[in-house]
């Protein structure tokens, strides 16, 4: 643990003793993420809401948006509400993972009342600072690889499902230990999850090879539908409505398959629109290079990592198409 915590110089162990102070003089707490979550935001809440919970605190788990499928299966994830008109606490900690900003969180940012203590644990650059302390570490893979660092700092032992979801949120952070944020770091922590007893195999199964038929057609017709821009160099899937309607699915049943913009030789850029509403689109936006899509995103209003980054456009989903593709042109055209 000391060699992890020397390479780390943004893991300030004063923080992480503010924090740990912070959790033990808690008794309430509240654990969000942001909205539309995702397995590092979900697996991280978990272990965090179990830790808590053996040192005798009570925990609420808040996130604005349905789990996504392939997550399901996650041990304790039914822990997590999802109808913020059903909430009802008064926590004296809340504890915000995976957020830029609060207003990341959704519907849940607006229940946090005045003046309660926020602890904020991050891993993306421009990060806003929001929490009464504040953790980011923008080169950490995964949140769950700070929140490892943190609790084994209080001598918390990881072992079955608290290893098995860390193992989550490195393994599904990292697109499975494949984007640069697979570091020595996430691999040793990782290392020291399967020596704990995680099953690679089974979780790794569960999370990208469990679909159901429907939804393996559906991604055909969203591989079918890719349009590739920019002499190769972009590639743009899409994802309707109209497809998620005729087959009785939701845009939740289809977390990662952005990834398949990037399966083309020689596509550096690669693009997920969904047509949230007529006039709303979400872009999930991709990279291989060192083109930093966060960049393009945060023209937009969003936000996210250098190789993977995400914007909500007031849109429809056309004209969100040429903005995109006319911002990536821009930034490809000046690094050229
Ligand atoms: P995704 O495209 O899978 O939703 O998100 C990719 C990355 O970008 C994640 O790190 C996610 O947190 C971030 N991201 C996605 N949408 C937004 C957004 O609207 N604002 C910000 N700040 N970050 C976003
Ligand atoms: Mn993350």
């Amino acid at each position: 643990m000391r060699s992890l915590m020397k390479s780390r110089k943004k893991m300030s162990r004063t923080t992480i003793a503010r924090i740990l102070d912070a959790f033990h003089d808690s008794s309430r707490v509240l654990i969000t993420s942001h909205k539309e979550p995702d397995g590092d935001s979900i697996c991280s809440q978990l272990v965090v809401r179990e830790y808590l919970e053996s040192l005798g605190k009570e925990c609420v788990l808040f996130n604005h948006g349905d789990i996504p499928a392939r997550y399901r299966f996650v041990t304790g994830v039914e822990n997590i509400h999802t109808d913020i008109s059903a909430y009802d606490f008064n926590p004296d900690l809340v504890v915000v993972l995976e957020s830029t900003s609060l207003d990341r969180t959704g519907d849940v940012a607006s229940v946090i009342g005045d003046g309660v203590r926020i602890i904020n644990i991050d891993h993306h650059e421009g990060n806003t600072l929001y929490g009464d302390v504040n953790l980011v570490d923008d080169r950490a893979s995964s949140v769950g690889e700070m929140i490892y660092k943190i609790l084994s700092e209080d001598g918390f032992v990881f072992k079955g499902t608290t290893a098995e979801n860390i193992y989550i949120a490195i393994l599904t952070d990292t697109g499975r230990f494949h984007f640069s944020s697979t570091t020595p770091d996430a691999m040793r922590i990782a290392a020291d999850l399967i020596e704990s007893g995680v099953d690679t195999r089974r979780v790794t199964d569960q999370v990208y090879f469990s679909m159901s038929e429907p939804q393996l057609r559906t991604i055909g017709e969203v591989i079918q539908s890719a349009e590739v821009h920019l002499d190769g160099r972009l590639c743009a899937l899409t994802l309707t409505r109209a497809l998620l309607d005729k087959r009785g699915m939701s845009f939740s049943d289809f977390e990662g398959i952005v990834d398949y913009s990037l399966q083309i030789n020689g596509v550096e850029v690669g693009v997920l629109f969904k047509d949230i509403s007529d006039d709303v689109t979400k872009a999930s936006i991709r990279s291989r290079s060192n083109l930093d899509v966060a960049e393009i995103a945060r023209k937009f209003g969003g936000g996210g990592h250098p190789n993977a980054a995400g914007v909500t456009l007031e849109a429809p989903l056309d004209e969100a198409k040429r903005l995109i593709i006319q911002a990536v042109k821009e930034t490809l055209d000046r690094n050229d």
